[in-house]
């Protein structure tokens, strides 16, 4: 028997890879959100709200948390409190903050990006930061006040940056007293990846943007994380933008089951491994990147298929997957399960051979 047929939810229909953002909230997270101890947010009189602003800071080291719609709103927030209109941040040249936030910084923040090559690694070089860096008096030239640099780095692959790295780019920013944010959008497939605590992954960091969203199954938001006083101004750019909610306890009881899921990150990497493994044995397919949850793969010259109509005869089977370019990209999640992921395989190895 189900006691509460309004919340048994849906189901994922197929089997979808575009991103780890596809994830339905399961029965236990809408009981949880249905039975929410709520009260107004913006008076900070929400519990449950509290809670999940808490939880998160003291899992990050940090002083204090902020609940909020989305990582885009955590970065931007986070740039407006840490830089005055006229000033730069550095960004990688492959970042969401400077690829895909409808370039929120410059539109609302007044705010300069200066984008630097993201190595293979998914790292910024520290020697090219260092050079890009500007204190001087000269008055040509726009003041340096902020480094953002993003832990799984998406657009390669998920690929994690390790706390020695970020500890050496914190050392930089210090020395020129310029503050360092992480767009931890997937800082927790960071940390499961790297078997580190996520306070030591970004103990070097001034703030930190947490999606609940992405691979741990919250329906929405993310949590910014600092200390009391960077918290404190980041609510007033929250209320400012028209982020105050209300009783928005509703929606962060789902993020505090969503947390409970930063335990099983390893079980997303595993299978896109497995996926990855299963694809590099077709010849038409080469395999780009695979770390943490996100595989990139292209279509060998060779391959008589193009990518468009590769992913179109996927979808006819019931398989989604994402993309840019020629690459094709596919990620694994809460909802993907090992006998999914092999099923993909051989799926896809029945379009390659239909072709030949
Ligand atoms: C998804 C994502 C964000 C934030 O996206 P929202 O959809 O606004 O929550 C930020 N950075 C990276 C790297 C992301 O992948």
């Amino acid at each position: 028997m189900d006691p509460h047929p309004f919340v048994t939810g849906n189901k994922m229909v197929g089997i979808d890879l575009r991103s780890d953002t596809v994830t339905l909230p399961s029965t236990e997270m809408r009981l949880a959100m249905a039975n929410a101890v709520v009260g107004d947010d913006v008076y900070k009189e929400d519990p449950t709200v509290n809670q999940l602003e808490a939880t998160v800071a003291a899992l990050a080291g940090k002083e204090a948390g902020l609940f909020l719609s989305s990582g885009t709103q955590g970065n931007l927030i986070s740039m407006i409190v840490h830089c005055r209109p006229g000033q730069v941040v550095i960004c990688g040249n492959k970042s969401h903050v400077f690829l895909y936030e409808a370039a929120g910084m410059s539109a609302i923040g007044g705010l300069m990006p200066c984008a630097l090559p993201v190595q293979q690694n998914g790292t910024l070089d520290l020697t090219d930061i260092e050079k890009a860096i500007n204190k001087t008096d000269d008055d040509h030239y726009a003041h340096t006040a902020l480094i953002v640099l993003e832990n799984t780095q998406n657009r390669l692959g998920g690929v994690p940056l390790s706390v020695d790295y970020i500890n050496q780019v914190g050392a930089l920013a210090k020395k020129q007293n310029i503050k360092l944010h992480i767009d931890g959008a997937r800082i927790f497939n960071a940390a499961a990846a790297l078997g580190v605590p996520l306070s030591e992954l970004v103990s070097a960091a001034d703030s930190v943007s947490i999606c609940l969203s992405k691979g741990l199954g919250a329906p929405v938001g993310s949590v910014l994380v600092g200390t009391k006083e960077f918290i404190h101004e980041a609510k007033r750019k929250r209320k400012m933008l028209g982020g105050g909610m209300r009783q928005a306890g509703i929606l962060a009881a789902a993020g505090l089951v969503a947390l409970t899921n930063r335990n099983r990150m390893h079980e997303d990497h595993k299978n896109a491994q497995i996926l990855a493994q299963g694809l590099s044995a077709f010849p038409e397919i080469k395999i780009i990147a695979c770390n943490t949850n996100i595989l990139f793969f292209e279509l060998n010259d060779s391959c008589p298929m193009k990518k468009d109509e590769f992913v179109a005869k996927l979808k006819d089977l019931g398989i989604q997957v994402g993309g840019f370019d020629k690459t094709i990209r596919a990620v694994t999640h809460l909802d993907i399960t090992e006998s999914m992921v092999r099923d993909v395989v051989q799926k896809i190895g029945s379009i390659l051979s239909i072709k030949q």
